[in-house]
């Protein structure tokens, strides 16, 4: 890591009040801790974690449903394995796999067109969970299943959307951060002008470590210099405007609707919701399922920690009960969730 941005970092943060800054990407969290940027930082500067792993803010109902339907006749579900996993209710996608139900992983929601066309009298049923990053490919599937006459492929969709989590954190009263660092990816799709709201200090960063300490310098600096703006330090592969025809297939295909975060609750016009013009691939339209709403009674914190209010050290369970081969919460799940990266590396 390079000292000189590490010294720039320190002077920047002389006779500087206590700082927090958060991180909204998994990726970012994960490279925070294997670059070791938080032990370098000087003890006013500190770093949190928000809401940037979309397995940690899949709620039990969601993945109730995805266990109901996996749990039917002639039906395969196809998901990223960071799901298998995430505690629903009762149980997860792994333990059912294991007793019988057909849950594939796949790498890509395209990988979905081949699996339907060689189980033509099965139902395929694609997990539809992810930020803006894999968003507009899911909606690229639903598009080329269409185009193609592809009747028995569905899709179960808890995307989510960034820029409305980071409105809600500024709304939230127990939640204190002076400045974000903007996931890189998720910017690529939606551009920097998607972050304009923001009435703090924000960089999109890249994910070396070096791009890291550049975002930090970058903040810090407005911080000294009294500024609050939307800074691109990921200008190689992040333009302003985001890429625009990621944006137009997204939108072609899914409205923006309310939606509720585990954890976090619900937050309006969050989530992505198929369109009506295709239906026919949405699951729950074609084959509705109710699964109870029941609030687990736990002492897990995901919520508190996804809001960067806690960190999971904070947790009770936290290494004792709750590690990744038992994870009591979702952030303990997905490689990307904050409790995951903190048992790893912490
Ligand atoms: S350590 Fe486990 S139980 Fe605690 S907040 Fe994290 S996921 Fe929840």
């Amino acid at each position: 890591m390079s000292n000189l941005l590490v010294k720039k970092i320190e002077r920047l943060a002389e006779d500087k009040r206590q700082l927090r800054f958060m991180e909204v990407c998994g990726t970012h969290t994960v490279s925070i801790f294997r670059a070791g940027i938080r032990q370098i930082l000087p003890s006013n500067v500190e770093l949190v974690s928000g809401p940037g792993c979309p397995v940690c803010v899949t709620n039990d109902e969601y993945v109730d449903k995805a266990i109901a339907y996996a749990q039917m006749d002639d039906v395969i579900i196809a998901t990223f394995g960071d799901m298998l996993k995430v505690p629903g209710t009762k149980t997860n996608l792994a333990e059912i796999s294991a007793v019988g139900a057909d849950v594939r992983i796949i790498y890509s929601p395209l990988d979905c067109i081949k699996i339907a066309a060689e189980n033509p009298n099965k139902r395929v049923i694609f997990l539809a969970v992810g930020f803006e990053t894999t968003a507009p490919t899911t909606a690229a599937t639903i598009l080329t299943a269409k185009s193609q006459g592809v009747h028995n492929l569905f899709f179960l969709s808890a995307m989510k959307l960034v820029p409305p989590a980071l409105k809600m954190l500024l709304n939230d009263s127990a939640v204190r951060v002076d400045g974000f660092l903007l996931p890189g990816h998720v910017a690529v799709v939606i551009g920097v002008n998607a972050f304009k709201f923001l009435k703090l200090p924000s960089v999109v960063a890249g994910f070396e470590a070096e791009e890291i300490l550049m975002a930090l310098i970058n903040l810090l600096t407005q911080i000294d210099e009294d500024r609050a703006e939307v800074d691109n330090e990921y200008k190689s592969v992040v333009k302003v405007e985001g890429n625009v025809t990621a944006k137009k297939i997204l939108s072609t295909v899914f409205e923006e609707v309310t939606t509720e975060w585990r954890g976090i609750g619900e937050i309006p016009l969050s989530g992505l919701k198929i369109r009506d013009e295709f239906a026919d691939f949405d699951i729950e339209k074609i084959l509705p399922v109710e699964v109870e709403k029941v609030q687990r009674k736990t002492a897990c914190r995901c919520g508190e920690v996804l809001r960067g209010i806690v960190t999971p050290k904070d947790c009770p369970l936290f290494k004792k009960v709750c590690n990744p081969l038992h994870a009591v919460g979702p952030c303990m799940v997905s490689v990307e969730g904050i409790c995951a990266a903190w048992h790893r590396f912490s």
